[in-house]
């Protein structure tokens, strides 16, 4: 068998530290590795196979779309990418239109450019996005503008893009900055993901809310993560009675194909005109297939409904589990199967933690350092849960 891991090393640019598994297929909630063992899948891709892995109702939609065409250009009107964009509009802001791409920081880039257009054309001052230390919202120079994590952004050129920066929840500074200044837009992600599974609370949203209404200014919500059913509805924000402007998905809309996008409400969804903007791939006819039969599965066959159910029943377990070892397991934050654990221990007890829940076959995830994230696919059975969380008292046990 070929050393994947040294030829991995010596013809991959190494952007990221690899697990030391090689796939060979995946199937429902479970990885298979070359060596045939198995493990459940409590990472999905980093939030992407939200219903596990070759899901049979996605396979059939995208082998029926793959006999059709698998490319068109946007020089002509595309079925399944029209049908999809309608459909996610109706299910959440209602009025406004959609811009696809393939991936997150094309979202966020998306974002920048039609709050720019927005603003150009107001012409009246507005200028600036707030955003919220330690934020993520992509890699690319100018969603990397817009991410405050440390350590990711620091290191490179910046573009003219005038950022305020504000501390997560803390709403007299977000008024503060509101006040004093006429900022274009408020862009938030409504859990932050990457740094930590930290949500923002009710009255943050709300204020932010009202300072856009208040102020005239765009509040826009990357629901690149939360996105797409994780956290109990569609968007993380339908739970919170919020209104915004434009949401940012990407992650799990595509059920594995790179897809992206904004939903763009009544103040945006014309800012861009033929030539403002666009992408040679996007919208993909595959991905936007798949996006549609994301949605069938979700909303029709009630799979959201029904992992919610077992997020519930995880979440009921693992306050067992805290109450248990008050003294390893500090807090659980998140929501629906959107879980960050932060525990007592210190970065190489954590990674392993995670090594020895690998050996067991179920696979978790470490982010910000320290916390442990856990983003199951909404196919997760309450067995499963089971399953896992006997292992996790096992391993803490051990570790107490
Ligand atoms: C992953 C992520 C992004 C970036 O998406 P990519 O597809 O990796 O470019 C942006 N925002 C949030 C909240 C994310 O979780």
């Amino acid at each position: 068998m070929a050393d994947w891991a040294s030829l991995d090393h010596e013809y991959i640019m190494s952007t990221y530290s690899r697990l030391p598994i090689v796939i060979d297929h995946a199937k429902g909630n479970y990885l298979y590795d070359t060596n045939q063992k198995r493990y459940l899948d409590l990472f999905t891709g980093l939030a992407v196979n939200i219903l596990g892995h070759s899901h049979p109702y996605l396979m059939n939609a995208l082998a029926t779309q793959a006999e059709r065409f698998l490319h068109i250009s946007n020089f002509f009107y595309n079925p399944p990418a029209i049908q999809l964009a309608k459909r996610l509009i109706q299910h959440t802001i209602g009025d406004g239109k959609v811009y696809f791409c393939s991936t997150g920081a094309e979202a966020t880039e998306a974002a920048i450019k039609s709050i720019h257009k927005w603003t150009a054309k107001r012409n009246d001052g507005k200028d600036g996005i707030i955003v919220l230390r330690n934020s993520f919202h992509g890699r690319t120079l100018g969603a990397l503008r817009l991410t405050r994590q440390s350590g990711i952004y620091q290191d490179f050129p910046t573009l003219p893009i005038t950022i305020y920066e504000v501390e997560m929840n803390d709403t007299k500074a977000l008024k503060e900055i509101c006040e004093q200044n006429n900022p274009a837009a408020i862009l938030v992600e409504p859990i932050l993901g990457a740094g930590g599974i930290l949500p923002l609370t009710e009255e943050f949203l709300q204020t932010a809310q009202s300072l856009c209404l208040e102020k005239d200014i765009l509040l826009c919500l990357d629901e690149i993560q939360t996105g797409v059913g994780r956290t109990g509805s569609l968007f993380a924000y339908q739970a919170y009675d919020l209104k915004p402007d434009l949401v940012l998905f990407a992650k799990g809309i595509g059920g594995g194909l790179p897809l992206g996008g904004i939903l763009a409400g009544s103040k945006l969804k014309d800012s861009f005109q033929p030539g403002d903007h666009g992408t040679t791939f996007s919208p993909s006819p595959l991905s936007t297939a798949l996006g549609n039969a994301v949605l069938d599965v979700l909303i029709d066959q009630k799979q959201m409904e029904k992992g919610k159910e077992v997020a519930d029943f995880l979440w009921s377990e693992l306050q067992v589990l805290q109450r248990k070892f008050p003294a390893l397991v500090e807090q659980i934050n998140g929501r629906g199967m959107m879980i960050g654990i932060i525990t007592t221990l210190d970065k190489s007890s954590i990674q392993n933690l995670q090594k020895a829940f690998l050996e067991k076959g179920i696979l978790i995830n470490i982010t910000a350092g320290t916390v442990i994230r856990l983003l199951p696919p909404l196919t997760l059975t309450k067995e499963e849960v089971k399953i896992f969380m006997n292992t996790f008292h096992q391993l803490l046990t051990k570790m107490e």
